[in-house]
């Protein structure tokens, strides 16, 4: 085992007395070994946890377990190489991360080992290291389904009034008609959205696929679309939001990004991949490769919570290369879908769940960054036992 010496302030990393910081071995540890992954997990780790979790700032403030090795650990996503245990979308499941079978995925952990180092540095040398602010909330779009009837053309749209009447939803037909004949703005368009609230902040992540099982939205060579982007890029970020057969694929993320370029003239550098399909290390590396500076898909689809244990943006480090890379992961909390189709809460649940973890965000400087789908209409049903809480996050205009 090797020591470092930290000159200021003075902590000796790597010793074993109680004016040290320990060295957790598996910060030596080159190999990603499913079973030693395992064994930490199962040891050190785990009693780290409950440790912090239990007694973050208790008086004692030596660290029981090496607080660099495990937020390396928490932010590499080492357990999403290691671990197999996918959805049918190939995902990473939250139920598999340690953190979950902790009970702290709810917890930015790693912001609170920040937080406890920063403390243990002011106790033992009187020196005050700062925290870094971040936004307190940040509402973020996929754009998966720009209109829900308008800018289809002739075919898309029979067929969809012949669905309707076969599956006897007269209540969507008359919708359709209404806004197929200018009576009705469409229910997804986004200048909804823009009239009730104040999204001066918001990223807009564009889907640009051709239409397969998964990804239906508009063609990106229809002119519709493109005026949208265009006329967007005037106020809002935009970013790509590549397809869901693009998370192994690089020449297919690369033919979506040459979308986006053709319409906004200038390479995306915000990013989100369509159905959250994240792939260690292959997605992140073909991001990189496209010039992506930023990514913000590091969240579960299936659960809330704190995917990678913090609320913080951080730099995704490659561990097969085991090299520090460019690219920002800035992670998100809450997802409309999670809500609404997996968790399947209830008004109230979603109201608690979100103060919650918002307070947490808070308690760490963190972001509380949401995924909200323009398809999502929060002033209709299902999506409006949801508004309150949408509302306490994001400003109103009115
Ligand atoms: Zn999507």
């Amino acid at each position: 085992m090797t020591s470092a010496k930290v000159d200021t302030p003075q902590i000796e990393y790597g010793g074993t007395d109680s004016e040290s910081l320990w060295l957790h071995p598996i910060i030596l540890n080159k190999a990603l070994d499913k079973s030693q992954f395992t064994a930490y997990c199962d040891s050190e780790i785990s009693a780290a946890i409950s440790y912090l979790v239990e007694q973050s700032f208790r008086d004692n403030w030596n660290p029981p377990t090496d607080l660099f090795a495990f937020a390396f650990i928490c932010l590499s996503r080492y357990e999403e190489y290691v671990i197999g245990d996918v959805d049918e979308h190939n995902r990473f499941i939250s139920t598999s991360s340690f953190l979950s079978k902790e009970n702290v995925l709810q917890h930015p952990i790693v912001d609170y080992v920040l937080l406890w180092f920063i403390a243990l540095v002011k106790a033992k040398t009187n020196v005050t290291l700062e925290l870094g602010q971040h936004r307190s909330t940040h509402l973020t779009f996929d754009i998966d389904h720009c209109w829900k009837y308008q800018h289809k053309g002739p075919v898309l749209n029979l067929l969809g009034i012949g669905k309707d009447l076969i599956t006897f939803r007269f209540g969507q037909l008359k919708e359709r008609l209404k806004v197929l004949t200018n009576n009705k703005i469409d229910p997804y368009d986004i200048s909804l959205w823009l009239d009730r609230y104040d999204t001066s902040d918001t990223i807009f992540f564009f889907l640009l696929n051709n239409r397969n099982t998964y990804d239906k939205g508009h063609h990106p060579d229809n002119p519709r679309l493109k005026s949208q982007i265009k006329t967007l890029q005037e106020t809002y970020e935009i970013g790509i939001h590549p397809g869901y057969y693009t998370m192994s694929n690089e020449q297919r993320m690369a033919e979506q990004f040459d979308y986006l370029v053709a319409i906004t003239t200038t390479k995306p550098t915000l990013n989100r991949q369509h159905y959250l399909r994240l792939k260690f290390p292959e997605t992140y590396r073909q991001l990189l490769q496209l010039g992506i500076k930023q990514d913000y898909t590091m969240g579960y689809a299936d659960n809330l919570g704190f995917r990678a244990g913090t609320s913080r943006p951080f730099y995704w480090y490659d561990l097969l290369a085991e090299t520090e890379t460019s690219l920002q992961i800035q992670p998100f909390i809450l997802m409309d879908m999670t809500l609404y189709k997996y968790l399947q809460f209830g008004e109230e649940q979603a109201e608690k769940a979100a103060a919650k973890l918002y307070s947490r965000c808070q308690s760490v400087n963190g972001t509380f960054r949401f995924i909200w789908h323009n398809s999502s209409p929060i002033w209709e049903k299902p999506w409006n036992k949801y508004q309150r809480m949408f509302d306490q996050y994001v400003d109103s205009k009115s």
